[in-house]
C-alpha cells in the first residue's frame, strides 16, 4: 500500500473533498449522508493490483472489466472528508473478468476502510455510462433539501409535472439541466429496488435521477459538473417553495412561453 496518495489520483481527491465540503455547507450531506464515485481508470496508467480475489459481484459487469474507481468510504462524514479525504476514500478495482470487485485504502494508515454501501448501484451506472460510450466518470448522491421537499407535493407526482414546475419558475434550469429530473417512486433507501430502477433510469437517458421522499443522484463528467446541474435544480425547487410560502398568487412561464424556451434550447 502506498505511504501517499498516487499522484494521478491528487486532482480527483481535491475534487471529491471540495464536493463533499459544498455538499456539507449546502446541508445536503447530514452526518454520514451522501456518496460519490469517479472512474480512474484512464489516470492509473497499471492496473495496481491484478489478481486481488475480491467479492464476487451479484451480476457480472463486463462493461467494466479492469476498471478503477475511487469511491467514498461507508460511514464517512463529507464535513471531514472536506478537510482530510485521503483515508475517507477507497480504491476499488474490478477484476479482469468483470465478475469480482476489491476494494483498500489509498494511503497506508487508511485501515479496514469500505466503500460505501451504495458501491454495486454505482458500479451498475458506471457500466451504463460505458456501454453509452459516455464520457461520464463521476456519480454523485446527495439529499438536496427542497428537491426532496418537492417530491412531497401532490401537484409534483411525476417528472413532467416536476420538470414543468422547475423550469417555468427559473427558465435557465432548461439550459443548464436541459432533461430535468427522472423521478422514481419511493423505494427503500439502499435497495437492490431502489438500484435496478436508477440504472434503468440512466440506460433510458436521464442524468439526474430524483428519489422521492430522499435525495437525488447525478452522473456527468466529473463531481463538480454532477454538483452543478443538482444545484441549478435545486435552486428552482427552493424558489417553488418560496413562492408557495408566500402565500401569493403566482404564476411562472405559461405554455407560450415555455414553448418558446423549448423551441431554443431543445425538448
Ligand atoms: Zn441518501
Amino acid at each position: 500500500m502506498p505511504p501517499t496518495v498516487p499522484r494521478p489520483l491528487e486532482p480527483v481527491l481535491r475534487e471529491f473533498a471540495e464536493v463533499a465540503g459544498c455538499l456539507w455547507d449546502l446541508g445536503w450531506a447530514e452526518a454520514s449522508a451522501g456518496n460519490i464515485s469517479a472512474d480512474v481508470s484512464e489516470l492509473l496508467k497499471v492496473p495496481p493490483s491484478k489478481g486481488r480475489a475480491g467479492t464476487a459481484l451479484p451480476t457480472p459487469l463486463p462493461a467494466l472489466a479492469g476498471r478503477s474507481f475511487l469511491v467514498t468510504a461507508t460511514g464517512s462524514r463529507f464535513r471531514d472528508l472536506r478537510r482530510a479525504p485521503e483515508d475517507k476514500v477507497c480504491l476499488v478495482e474490478v477484476s479482469p473478468a468483470g465478475d469480482h470487485v476489491s476494494w483498500r485504502g489509498i494511503v497506508w494508515n487508511a485501515g479496514d476502510i469500505r466503500p460505501s454501501s451504495e458501491l454495486i448501484s454505482h458500479l451498475g451506472i458506471h457500466a451504463v455510462l460505458r456501454e453509452q460510450r459516455s464520457d461520464h466518470r463521476a456519480i454523485l448522491h446527495a439529499h438536496p433539501t427542497h428537491l426532496a421537499t418537492l417530491t412531497h407535493l401532490e401537484r409534483c407526482s411525476g417528472s413532467a409535472e416536476l420538470n414543468r414546475l422547475l423550469w417555468s419558475i427559473h427558465p435557465e434550469v432548461k439550459l443548464l439541466a436541459p432533461r430535468g429530473a427522472t423521478m422514481l417512486p419511493h423505494l427503500v433507501p439502499g435497495s437492490n429496488e431502489l438500484g435496478a430502477a436508477t440504472t434503468r433510469a440512466v440506460r433510458d437517458g436521464a442524468d439526474t435521477v430524483l428519489w422521492r421522499y430522499h435525495g437525488c443522484l447525478a452522473h456527468a463528467p466529473d463531481a463538480s459538473t454532477a454538483l452543478d446541474r443538482i444545484h441549478v435544480l435545486d435552486k428552482a425547487a427552493r424558489m417553488v417553495l418560496l413562492c408557495l410560502a408566500s402565500g401569493e398568487p403566482w404564476r411562472g412561464l405559461d405554455d407560450r412561453e415555455l414553448a418558446e424556451l423549448f423551441a431554443r434550447y431543445g425538448h
